[in-house]
């Protein structure tokens, strides 16, 4: 090893450092190198792996806003606005956490967290938007309804419980649990009721708010592996909520009003008025601002940890109609797919697909209507095929729809005549 062999004097076939200059000398096969080089080498290794990492890290399938928006195009109906706004605030919160790893950690600037907050009535997507998110973002997602949710110590689910659901999503592996993303629908229910700080505790609202905050800001928060109650002899899991994405959805019934009266308010005096010919809640939606939702009864600091507001707007004829035909999964598709597994062709004819989304319109229940219109009128209609012999295909007219008629069926011989 490192010591002169056979008085001959070995060198570092490196460095060319003799034996004595050096600690130690390791002998290969007619080559020696000495400890020196193999710190320096080391080192460079080091590097190169630190390097590899850093462009790994950036590499991570990260989309763009724009390849997220047309993939979210492939689900979601409309909604342009809120896609736009979820492409960009989901594609900054990935680079924020995959630059962790890398060089932008060297400096100061610390990019935080924007937890994304959903308005719209029910019914237009918000769910499906945070889901279908999630798919393309390959992540674990978990959704929690805030009614549900109460302080610890009361009646309820701890509002930890979301972080349980995530941990299942994402079969136990806490790493990808630790950068999923958390749905929250009617987060407008717990607003408190009055705007003014009440004397008397509010545990449906303001507590549940203070809970909530906690998590949405980043903490590690211990959880009871399967659910429920912590208790004290109990191991917990914990789990780090700094990277967990949160998007909030309610409807916010009313706070058009609020909107508009500030934007009154503030327009005394001035010509123009923004609002004139927009009165729609749909359109006053866009002007909402934070002292908007404080004013609605969100605490400042639940408002301040959802930076990012996008704004859903009712679904017109138009939308339910595509909705009915045009996503990879639409409704219609699907009980399309069903039919062939029968060996049958299902079609709708132009009329009955107006006359469910007029039903639907009538509902006032967004996109929710069409499925349960359909679901309504197709029972009976697959209840009684599979006793039909010999027909190939089934089409559904506007009088199914409409009167409850039963659906044309064509038997194979008279189709092919
Ligand atoms: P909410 O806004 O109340 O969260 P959801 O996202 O849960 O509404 O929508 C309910 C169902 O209606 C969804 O499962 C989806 O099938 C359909 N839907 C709602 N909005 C849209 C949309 N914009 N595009 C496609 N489907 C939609």
């Amino acid at each position: 090893m490192a010591k002169k062999q056979n008085q001959k004097i070995v060198k570092c076939s490196f460095c060319g450092r003799d034996g004595s200059e050096v600690g130690s000398m390791i002998a290969g096969p007619d080559v020696y190198i000495c400890d020196i080089c193999i710190g320096s080498s080391v080192d460079i290794l080091k590097n190169n792996l630190a390097a590899y990492n850093t462009s790994k890290s950036q590499n991570f399938s990260l989309q763009t806003p724009e390849v997220i928006k047309k993939t979210l195009d492939e689900y979601v109906i409309g909604q342009e606005r809120a896609k736009k706004v979820l492409s960009v605030a989901v594609y900054n919160h990935y680079k924020r956490i995959h630059s962790k790893t890398s060089f932008f950690e060297l400096d100061d600037v610390e990019i935080e967290k924007s937890n994304i907050l959903l308005i719209g009535p029910t019914g237009v997507g918000k769910t499906l938007l945070a889901q279908t998110l999630a798919k393309i973002l390959e992540v674990p997602f978990a959704i929690a309804d805030a009614t549900t949710l109460t302080e610890a110590g009361y009646v309820g689910d701890d509002v930890e419980t979301v972080l349980v659901h995530l941990l299942q999503a994402s079969d136990y592996n806490l790493e990808r649990a630790q950068k999923g993303i958390v749905y929250i629908d009617e987060i407008d229910k717990i607003a408190r009721k009055s705007e003014s700080t009440s004397i008397t505790r509010d545990v449906s609202g303001e507590g549940v708010q203070q809970a909530l905050l906690k998590i949405l800001e980043g903490t590690v928060a211990g959880v009871p592996p399967k659910g429920g109650r912590k208790h004290p002899e109990q191991s917990l899991i914990n789990i780090n909520t700094k990277n967990i994405l949160f998007i909030v959805g309610g409807a916010f019934e009313g706070i058009d009003k609020i909107i508009a009266a500030r934007i009154n308010k503030n327009q005394v005096g001035f010509s123009s008025d923004p609002l004139k010919g927009k009165n729609e809640s749909d359109d006053i939606l866009k002007y909402i601002q934070p002292e908007d939702l404080l004013r609605y009864g969100l605490i400042p600091e639940l408002i301040g940890r959802i930076p990012v507001v996008a704004p859903l707007h009712q679904l017109s004829e138009e939308a339910l109609k595509n909705i009915l035909t045009v996503p990879k999964n639409a409704i219609l598709k699907q009980y399309k797919k069903l039919f062939m597994m029968e060996g049958i062709e299902l079609e709708f004819d132009p009329f009955a697909i107006d006359m469910i989304v007029k039903k639907a319109m009538e509902r006032k229940t967004g996109a929710r209507a069409l499925r349960s219109i359909v679901e309504e009128f197709m029972l009976d209609v697959m209840y009684n095929i599979p006793g039909k012999e010999n027909i190939e295909k089934c089409i559904i007219t506007g009088d199914v729809i409409e009167s409850g008629a039963e659906p044309v069926f064509l038997e194979a011989d008279r189709k092919s005549a």
